[in-house]
């Protein structure tokens, strides 16, 4: 079964999907780097979720804060 995951390169900050379950290559900086725990942001199983989390981190929502500032 493959797991998408959202994973931050440790050298660029470069936030990518991967499915590897080892090293990941990053594409901001090149950079191959080993996975651990600790640099997987977020995983799923269904794409569209895991695309969805990371398009809302670039866009700098934080994600599993809750803003009590904002309310509908
Ligand atoms: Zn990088």
């Amino acid at each position: 079964m493959r797991v998408y995951k959202v994973v931050r390169c440790p050298r660029c900050g470069f936030l990518q999907l991967t499915t590897a379950s080892r090293s990941v290559r990053c594409f901001g900086c090149g950079l191959s780097w080993s996975l651990e725990p600790d640099s997987i942001l977020f995983s799923s199983k269904d794409l569209e979720v895991a695309r969805n989390f990371l398009l809302r981190l670039k866009r700098g929502e934080s994600i599993g804060f809750k803003k009590a500032s904002e309310a509908d």
